[in-house]
Parts: structure tokens; C-alpha cells; sequence
């Protein structure tokens, strides 16, 4: 427990966690702990300067509530899709957002006059999953988010690695089977391709010839449920979901990997057969503990509180274990 913990009580700081569709928002306690939350649609079809407008106003609002509330709001913290410059606190480059180049940190802070980070979502997300969250207690910790694509950050003793350029973490773009079915990105075989949850429906869809959409999730299944299909649509995602995690593991030798988004909710169903795929193909390394994560679609916005109470030097949560 630390000093002067008792005057950090009536502190919060107000974080928000951008998507496509919605933005999660929250007044957090330096202990991490949320006392107030809101979620809005982002409206993203509106253009960015409207989005760029609602998360200005939903911070001012945040702020004010704070107040309003006999707290004090010290910083405040945004988690954004795409390509972020967390050093510039520009958000570069979205695709379901629409950011060029806005420059949200500066924005968020002037408005607010509070001093602001900006992040990216999935390393702001795997911030919080190993300071607060599956990865806590375990200093090297490579969070996987697998969704309709697949993104990782690396964290190491509560600060995630952004890269040279703010590109760490794409995990996703490994290439994995190079005659596999073409990515997002335009190289044919890279590991969101083959395993992301969307790749999953789709090679689905097109091994049962024409068969209505089914998700990843309905594939998981009819896989539990025998069907010879799904059972080897979902070993294959397995496999190439291993390859690229064997693949991480040479590269950073965590000791936890915490596995998050839409397919986690799989459980041991993909935890089981993936640790056992995992477990062949490491040689000399050492298997890192295989676990889902635990903060659920909250990690974004209790991460970009992390970055605002680090901005802030207010609190630490991960000493407070
Ligand atoms: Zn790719």
C-alpha cells in the first residue's frame, strides 16, 4: 500500500476507448477501479471531425460529472483503432474510424486542460489484461486480441512496446501459410487470413459449399458437437494460431500470453487444443502459462486510464497487488 493513498481517493481521471461503432468511457480510481462508466455510439459514418467533436464533448462531460461529484479529475486517457503515434499523440491512420493525422492528444488536452495520453486500443487493452487483469503478476505478458482481425501487444513490467513507427504488436500479419487464402493487408497466408474469427466463418462457409454464414463461434460448436466439418476447420485455425504464437514466444519468451477478443470466449475449447499445439512446436523455449482474459471489452478504457494516470504520475495499480 502506498503513501498518500487516502489523498488519491477523491482522484479519478476520465478514459475513453474509441471503436468503430462505440466508445466505451469511464471515471477510474488510481487503484483502477471504475466509479462511474458511460458507453456512446461513435457514428463513425459521420466523418472523423464528428467523431473527433462527440469525444471532445463526452471527455468535457466525464470531467464535469467528475466534478459534480466532489472528484478531481488529474488526467485523461483515449484509446484509438488503427495506427497510432503515441510519442506525437496523433491518431495517424483508421480505417473503421476515419482518422488522418488528427492530432487527438493535444485536442483532448486543451479542451480539458488536463494533461492526456493517447493509445493504441489493443496495446492499451493488453496494458490493463497485465497490470490489472489474466497477465497481473507476471512482468512479461504478449496479449493476442483475435477478432474479426488479430493483434497482439507485448508488455513488459506494465509498459507496452510500440515499435519505431507505432506498429508493434501485429501479430496478425505473421505469415503463417504462404498458399493460404489472401489477407487484408494483400499478402496471400498471413495468421488473421487463416485464424481470425471472421477467417474461420469464411473457410466454413466455403468448405460447406454455399451454407449460410456461420460464425466462429458456431463453427467451435459443431466442432464440440463431432461434426467432422467444423472439427476441421477449427484444427486448422488451431494450428495456425499455434504458429503464430510459437512464433511470439521465440521473439519475446513471455511468461504469460493472454488471449482476448471474440474467439477467447471459446475457452478451454481453444485453450486446450491450442496449448497442446503450442507445446509441439517449442524446442528449447519455455511454454508460457496459456490463459483468456478477464477484463472482458472493459481492458480498452481501464487501459487508457493507465496511460492517463502514468501521464498524470498518479497511482499504480500494479504496486497496489
Ligand atoms: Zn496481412
Amino acid at each position: 500500500m502506498r503513501d498518500g493513498f487516502a489523498v488519491d481517493a477523491d482522484r479519478v481521471v476520465v478514459a475513453l476507448d474509441v471503436g468503430g461503432t462505440g466508445m466505451k468511457c469511464a471515471l477510474v480510481r488510481p487503484d483502477g477501479v471504475a466509479v462511474h462508466t458511460e458507453r456512446h455510439p461513435t457514428d463513425a459514418g459521420r466523418g472523423p471531425s464528428a467523431v473527433v467533436a462527440t469525444i471532445l464533448d463526452v471527455a468535457d462531460g466525464l470531467a464535469a460529472k467528475a466534478r459534480a461529484d466532489g472528484l478531481t479529475p488529474v488526467a485523461a486517457g483515449v484509446a484509438v483503432p488503427g495506427v497510432v503515434d503515441e510519442a506525437r499523440g496523433v491518431a495517424v491512420w483508421s480505417a473503421n474510424v476515419g482518422f488522418r493525422d488528427v492530432p487527438l492528444r493535444d485536442l483532448v488536452a486543451t479542451r480539458l486542460g488536463l494533461p492526456t495520453a493517447l493509445g493504441h486500443d489493443v496495446r492499451v487493452g493488453g496494458l490493463a489484461e497485465a497490470r490489472l487483469g489474466a497477465g497481473r503478476g507476471t512482468g512479461h505478458v504478449l496479449f493476442v486480441a483475435i477478432g474479426t482481425g488479430i493483434a497482439a501487444a507485448h508488455v513488459v513490467d506494465g509498459v507496452a512496446a510500440t515499435g519505431a513507427h507505432g506498429a508493434a504488436g501485429e501479430i496478425g500479419h505473421i505469415l503463417v501459410r504462404p498458399d493460404g487464402p489472401r489477407c487484408g493487408c494483400g499478402r496471400p497466408g498471413c495468421l488473421e487470413a487463416v485464424a481470425s474469427a471472421s477467417a474461420i466463418g469464411r473457410r466454413y462457409a466455403e468448405l460447406a459449399g454455399g451454407s449460410p454464414e456461420v460464425t466462429a463461434a458456431g463453427v467451435v460448436e459443431r466442432a464440440t458437437a463431432g461434426e467432422p466439418l467444423a472439427g476441421q476447420v477449427w484444427r486448422e485455425a488451431v494450428e495456425a494460431l499455434a504458429d503464430g504464437l510459437a512464433t511470439g514466444q521465440a521473439l519475446f519468451d513471455v511468461a504469460t500470453i493472454v488471449l482476448g477478443g471474440g474467439l477467447a470466449q471459446a475457452g478451454d475449447r481453444l485453450l486446450d487444443p491450442l496449448r497442446m499445439a503450442l507445446r509441439e512446436r517449442l524446442t528449447f523455449h519455455r511454454e508460457p502459462r496459456l490463459v483468456v482474459a478477464a477484463l472482458g471489452d472493459e481492458a480498452g478504457c481501464l487501459g487508457a486510464a493507465l496511460l492517463a494516470l502514468d501521464a498524470a504520475g498518479v497511482g499504480d495499480p500494479q504496486e497496489e497487488r
